[in-house]
């Protein structure tokens, strides 16, 4: 746990938030400025910046968080209309928050290509 990382501290439930999904390796929770009906954060559980830092032993892991992010999808009703999972990675990218997440987008129609 990084004390001065914001998903740390939602993980380690010091701040709130919209907790969907937990199980031991990931949580899920709503996106606090949602730019789609369905948007979900999935986060693993442990501290990684970004892709950048993730091993190949962390191949199950990065497995995993797809796997809930389209069995949320599934839950949404959304699985069949279309969904986006998007990991930005490096602030040209558009990442914000260096704890590895992947954003679950749908209820609505995505373009191509994202800007
Ligand atoms: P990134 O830009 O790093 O790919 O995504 C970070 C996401 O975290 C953004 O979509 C932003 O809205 C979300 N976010 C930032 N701060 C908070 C927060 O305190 N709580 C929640 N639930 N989401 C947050
Ligand atoms: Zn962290």
């Amino acid at each position: 746990m990084s004390k001065d990382c914001l998903f740390c501290r939602i993980v380690a439930k010091e701040i709130p938030a919209k907790i969907v999904h937990e199980d031991e390796q990931a949580i899920a929770f709503d996106d606090i400025n949602p730019q789609a009906p369905t948007h979900i954060l999935v986060v693993p559980r442990r501290h990684i910046p970004s892709l950048n830092e993730l091993a190949a032993k962390d191949a199950g892991l990065i497995g995993h968080l797809h796997l809930v992010a389209a069995q949320l999808a599934r839950q949404r009703g959304i699985a069949e209309s279309g969904y986006r999972v998007v990991l930005n990675t490096g602030r040209g990218a558009g990442q914000s928050v260096f704890h590895l997440h992947l954003h679950l987008l749908g209820g609505r129609g995505m373009r191509w290509p994202p800007g």
